[in-house]
């Protein structure tokens, strides 16, 4: 029986599988974020003699590999930080560690699913730090800097896209809004940005915008302080490295809340921009549902989530254009999300001077 472990660092992925009796089974990996799909097919078949691993471990702070390997219908388990040594404060804990840890306390770990996602389990810590967060995004609120959504008084709407640049499918979900002219905002991982550049280029230059959408795409209650600064900063200087320009918005993976991640935030660095249209087309419920979610409830000043990386993002791609012609047929125009942000502050202030 193998096990194998996936560790991030700022370059990639390194990938260890060990035997029953914790002697490694194949050379240690690396692999840098444009291979995740080779690296999914790899460990579906590691080498001739070798059966897939039993079990594939990952950190809590890496959510870009989950939802490609389960979609591969490969057995994935999530490593908690209770169960593991202390990481650095950025990059994961070794992959050999990881292996080690299915090895020896698989019943410590927990299975993800596709259905379920890459938090699965973690919700008292997830909706917790959100409660807690409360009087931090009342602050944010105050300052124009913490959105869900943009004014309900314009035709205005923003489409957007997390978890890229995906070496598959951003490529396709640009060609979709070449062809209807529409602007987006990708919400991009530090990871990729930093591997693929060429792809971020390609999305400023066709008009969109982008987000910081955090490096490795942690859940937020498992980073410190510093971890999450460190998180928001590589992310730009990749992005900085990549177009010349550092995005003005920021999403956090899952939209997790913390007090201590939006405490940084109070301070500077970019506005949170959270959404208030999921289409879930990260369950992969079927193109047709993706597309009649969004347009069941979009509306003027609708912030809509999709996702064109971070998996099998082949029903994001096939619903996108119902969702656009939908969205034009009643007249709304797409924004860029920051665009939409700065209505919203426009009218904030509007609304406090008459007070
Ligand atoms: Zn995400």
């Amino acid at each position: 029986m193998l096990y194998a472990g996936i560790a991030w660092s700022v370059d990639g992925y390194d990938v260890e599988v060990i035997d029953a009796d914790g002697n490694r089974a194949t050379a240690p990996t690396h692999w840098d974020a444009a291979r995740v799909p080779e690296l999914t097919a790899w460990l579906a078949a590691p080498g001739p003699a070798l059966e897939p691993p039993h079990a594939i471990v990952l950190e809590s702070t890496n959510g870009l590999v989950d939802g490609l390997l389960t979609a591969a219908g490969l057995p994935v388990y999530r490593a908690d930080p209770w169960v593991l040594p202390q990481r650095p404060d950025f990059g994961s804990v070794p992959a050999l560690t990881l292996a080690e840890r299915a090895r020896t306390g698989l019943a410590s770990l927990s299975a993800l699913t596709a259905e379920g996602g890459g938090q699965s389990g973690r919700d008292d810590d997830y909706h917790g730090g959100i409660r807690r967060s409360a009087p931090y995004e009342e602050e944010l609120t105050r300052a124009g800097r913490y959105f869900r959504h943009g004014p309900r008084d314009r035709p205005e709407i923003a489409l957007t896209f997390d978890d890229g640049p995906d070496p598959v499918y951003t490529g396709q979900v640009l060609d979709i809004l070449a062809r209807y002219g529409v602007r987006a905002t990708f919400f991009c991982v530090g990871l990729h940005v930093h591997t693929l550049p060429d792809l971020v280029r390609r999305i400023v230059d066709a008009g969109h915008s982008l987000g910081n959408h955090t490096w490795s795409h942690p859940f937020l209650p498992d980073l410190t302080p510093r971890q999450f600064r460190l998180q928001l900063e590589r992310t730009e200087e990749a992005f900085d490295r990549a177009v010349g320009r550092i995005p003005a918005v920021f999403r956090p993976p899952y939209g997790a809340r913390t007090p201590e991640a939006l405490g940084e935030l109070l301070t500077g660095g970019p506005a949170l921009a959270l959404w208030d249209v999921d289409s879930w087309d990260w369950a992969r419920p079927g193109p047709e549902r993706i597309a009649r979610t969004v347009l069941d409830h979009a509306g003027p000043g609708s912030l809509i989530l999709m996702h064109d990386g971070g998996g099998d993002r082949r029903q994001s791609v096939a619903a996108l254009p119902a969702v656009i012609e939908g969205l034009l047929e009643r007249d709304l125009r797409f924004v860029a999300a920051d665009a939409l942000m700065a209505g919203a502050r426009t009218e904030g202030a509007g609304t406090h001077r008459g007070e």
